[in-house]
């Protein structure tokens, strides 16, 4: 019987790792497989603190090693199987079955990718999903994002402080981003739009140089000739292909959380985002804000309870008793490798109070 079960090994699990072992409650961490997480899949990290700049999965490294130190078990195997249904908890593995009292789930989530080789071979060298880790390798350069929602929006925004043009590029002839984002965006002198067209392909050899795009209707209304480009693609009813030469392109097509195991276990949203007490506050403070009446009813769930027992506000419960998310695949918003770790911390924290009080320790 173990006191505590990490689901997951990239930056959230392994600081509620490294917080667990200190606070002696004996970890066992599940790292998955391939284990690491979103960071392997990139090369250069400016933005975490405490390095100027480190590589990825360097930085995962050296979390497996500070772990170690404190002797952590960690297994780079999937859970294949969960069960919240009675505590305590079980879990499988391809090979055994394990037990616990305390669970938190860590196991992020997915960019989306278009999906083609020369995409995939180009990640990092100019392809990215992520406008807040690398708009800054991009300063004074020519990029694209891909996408219609607010998301896609948001990156289009971000990378304006950056580039000196900012391809948006999407695949109907409207967005469906909340119209404020849109005004935004439509508005902005250095993003010029490109409705109905999808990218083919991505052309370089290091690095990207420029990307092929495919009309998928054809155009009523032509981009806007904005500074500094001089001869926007597709102008007018153009059909066709076209070539845009540029440095960086960016994913905005979605991500997807890492949370199938969990259906039924947890609630989760409509698109599979663990949803927690610190969701749910914040959520609930964005209505009180937009002075919204309304009314709620937690069904099946001892958030209420547990919340006055401990008479304090935790961030990482969910709707079941003693099982704790941390990281991406409850963070919807800032996706970060910093705000993963402190979900994690929180969360290992909260884990160690719960089983102080609930006397499971
Ligand atoms: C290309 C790219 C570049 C990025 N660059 C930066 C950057 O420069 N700076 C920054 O701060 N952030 C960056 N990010 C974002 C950052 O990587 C994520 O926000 C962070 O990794 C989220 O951490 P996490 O622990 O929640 O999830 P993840 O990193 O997604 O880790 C999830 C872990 O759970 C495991 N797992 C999943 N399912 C199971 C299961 N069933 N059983 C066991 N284990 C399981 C996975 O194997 C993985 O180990 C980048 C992301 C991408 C995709």
């Amino acid at each position: 019987m173990e006191n505590v079960i990490i689901i997951g090994g990239g930056p959230a699990g392994l600081a509620a790792a490294l917080y667990t072992s200190r606070a002696n409650l004996n970890p066992l961490v599940f790292a998955g497989s391939p284990p690491g997480g979103q960071l392997m899949l990139t090369s250069d990290v400016e933005n975490y603190p405490g390095f100027e700049s480190i590589l990825g999965p360097d930085l995962i490294n050296k979390y497996r090693e500070h772990i170690k130190k404190f002797g952590v078990r960690l297994i780079d195997q999937n859970i294949t199987e969960a069960d919240f249904k009675a505590s305590p908890f079980t879990f499988k593995t391809v090979d055994k079955n394990y037990q616990s009292k305390a669970v938190i789930i860590a196991t992020g989530a997915k960019a989306l990718w278009l999906g083609f080789e020369n995409e995939q071979r180009l990640r990092g060298k100019g392809v990215s999903a992520c406008a807040t880790c690398d708009g800054f390798f991009f300063k004074e350069k020519t990029v694209a994002v891909v996408g219609g929602g607010d998301t896609a929006m948001e990156e289009a925004l971000t990378l304006t402080k950056f580039a000196k043009a900012v391809y948006l590029i999407h695949r109907r002839g409207e967005f469906r981003a909340s119209k404020i984002m849109q005004d935004r965006v439509k508005t902005h002198p250095k993003i010029h739009i490109i409705y109905n067209a999808e990218v083919a392909d991505v052309m370089g050899e290091n690095r990207v140089e420029g990307i092929k795009l495919k009309r998928t209707a054809s155009l009523s209304h032509a981009i806007t000739d904005k500074p500094p480009l001089k001869s926007p693609p597709y102008q007018g009813g153009e059909k066709g292909e076209a070539i845009l030469n540029l440095e960086g392109l960016f994913l905005a097509i979605g991500h997807q959380p890492d949370t199938n195991i969990f259906k039924g276990q947890v609630e989760l949203d409509s698109k599979g985002y663990i949803v927690t007490s610190g969701r749910l506050s914040s959520e609930l403070a964005k209505l009180k804000a937009q002075n919204v009446k309304f009314k709620i009813t937690i069904e099946n769930s001892k958030l209420e309870e547990i919340k006055d027992k401990f008479n304090l506000n935790f961030a990482s419960v969910t709707s079941v008793e003693g099982v704790f998310a941390a990281g991406d695949c409850v963070d919807y918003r800032y996706r970060q490798a910093g705000t993963a770790v402190g979900m994690g911390i929180a969360a290992a924290l909260e884990v160690e109070k719960y089983l102080e009080v609930s006397s499971k320790y």
